[in-house]
């Protein structure tokens, strides 16, 4: 673990396993109570001086961190096929797309501007300025184990926060790898801290701690609830990503050749282990056939394996109970009614936790896999008949991340971009995250936004300064 700018180990550790082949190829400290205050006593302290640099020193140091992370992006890469499963081009993406908030964020920091308000007597001038919130407790997800740190630390120290994170315990080595660069680049001691170990037990310690001002939280939908109710006993700041339950819709008039492309990309990215994955993918009934061939037809080029080897595109689920879960989303959908178009119901075991990529039609929206995350490999498409009713079938759950859509033509593009309850819409794009865009969702997907200049307000107060003048 990486505490006030030192290296800490503990008595007890944690294996880290590769999920491509279930072999141990790590251990990290079980860092519990102990640890997790400390870096809050590391961070608190930090804050005093971090908080007073200047926006163009921190800028500087988060750029000395983003050149680090781009010479050792290979290296990062390959710890994340390593200890997550994704293919290294994907993982080599992740790693440009995380330091893209690092490069992105050194440069915002020198943008948090205030705010002059007239006043309504000549005796007074009226003021805003912005200050860091504090120290930020920063728990993230394995699905992606860089970028989800960046996205959430770049920000933060750029605005003149401090940093106590906890990463997920099937990836903490790329952590600790971005922890060993940040360190390289001069962020001073207790401004960036990793605490690896018990969940619960570090989640207690951070959220009972008053001089932890702000939660920054990616993973599902039942931890951020536990976090934002902990949340509650301090008047905590929250800022949650949770799951998602992506709607994919796909108009008689698109272009599907670019929609297929794009269902791809969105549905099988990391092995449909994102919560921004297509999650039900809906098609006019006039296209529905033609669909159905062209995505089987691309499906059938994906090639699954380890990360590692030469061209292939999916790797292995991150272990063995997500596995269950897309089974038994297969299984109750087959029970339903759902037709096995592509990837049948045999499951192709390599070494590790592999599963075919699949796809279903006729699904129904009282199918699991329609209702629910599935975080894997599996496709539902049903068809619909109006617009009215497919946005009406896309809003009808309790989650509103991201949805998709693809037509050609811009006035039901609006329209329907406009009706979704969704804080992320891909209009013909599957894949819209980028780091100068607000991302994050509504309803019970989340809180918040990271990316753009939304995401640095996450991590700043406003202050109010009324001044009397003679
Ligand atoms: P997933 O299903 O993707 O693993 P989780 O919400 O369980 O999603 O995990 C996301 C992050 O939250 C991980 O870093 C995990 O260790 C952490 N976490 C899980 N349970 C708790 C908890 N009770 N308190 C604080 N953090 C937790």
């Amino acid at each position: 673990m990486y505490i006030n700018g030192d290296w800490i180990q503990t008595e007890e550790q944690f294996n880290v396993i590769n999920p491509a082949t279930n072999e141990v190829i790590g251990f990290v400290p079980n860092g519990g109570t102990k640890e997790a205050a400390y870096a809050v006593d590391a961070a608190y302290t930090a804050f005093k001086t971090w908080s007073q640099r200047t926006a163009v020193e921190r800028s500087q140091v988060l750029k000395k961190w983003h050149q680090l992370i781009e010479m050792h992006k290979e290296e990062l890469a390959a710890i994340m096929t390593e200890e997550q499963g994704k293919p290294t081009n994907e993982a080599l993406g992740e790693a440009i797309y995380a330091n893209s908030f690092v490069e992105w964020y050194s440069e915002e920091a020198k943008r948090i501007y205030g705010e002059t308000i007239p006043a309504s007597v000549s005796n007074k001038r009226l003021f805003v300025i912005k200050q860091p919130v504090g120290v930020v407790a920063v728990i993230t997800p394995w699905n992606f184990p860089a970028a989800m740190i960046t996205r959430k630390v770049a920000p933060a120290l750029a605005a003149g926060c401090t940093v106590i994170i906890k990463p997920a315990e099937q990836t903490p080595l790329t952590a600790i790898k971005l922890a060993e660069l940040a360190h390289e680049a001069g962020i001073p001691k207790g401004v960036f801290n990793i605490v690896t170990g018990q969940p619960q037990t570090i989640g207690e310690t951070w959220l009972k701690d008053s001089r932890v001002r702000k939660i920054s939280f990616t993973g599902s939908t039942e931890i951020g609830k536990l976090l934002m109710k902990g949340a509650s006993e301090t008047v905590k700041k929250v800022s949650l990503e949770l799951g998602g339950q992506a709607p994919f819709i796909v108009f008689e008039d698109a272009d599907l050749d670019d929609a297929v492309t794009s269902v791809i990309a969105s549905k099988y990215r990391n092995t449909g282990q994102t919560c921004v994955c297509a999650n039900r993918i809906y098609v006019q009934e006039t296209i529905y056939d033609k669909f159905i061939e062209k995505f089987k037809t691309a499906v059938n080029e994906l090639k699954i394996g380890n990360g590692m080897d030469e061209g292939v595109n999916i790797g292995p689920l991150i272990d063995s109970d997500a596995i269950e879960k897309v089974n038994q989303h297969l299984k109750n959908a087959t029970d339903l009614g759902a037709q096995i178009i592509y990837g049948e119901q045999q499951i192709e075991h390599l070494k590790g936790n592999f599963i075919k990529p699949t796809i279903v039609s006729h699904a129904t929206d009282q199918m699991l896999c329609m209702i629910e995350e599935t975080f894997g490999p599996l496709a539902p498409v049903s068809s619909f008949k109006t617009e009215e009713e497919v946005i009406h079938r896309a809003n009808n759950t309790q989650y509103g991340l991201a949805a998709y859509v693809f037509t050609e033509n811009i006035n039901l593009a609006l329209r329907v971009s406009e009706q979704l309850e969704y804080g992320v819409i891909g209009l013909n794009d599957g894949m819209p995250a980028v780091p100068q865009a607000p991302f994050g969702g509504v309803k019970e997907s989340g809180l918040g936004r990271e990316g753009g200049h939304y995401g640095i307000e996450e991590f700043l107060e406003v202050k109010y300064i009324s001044l009397g003048i003679k």
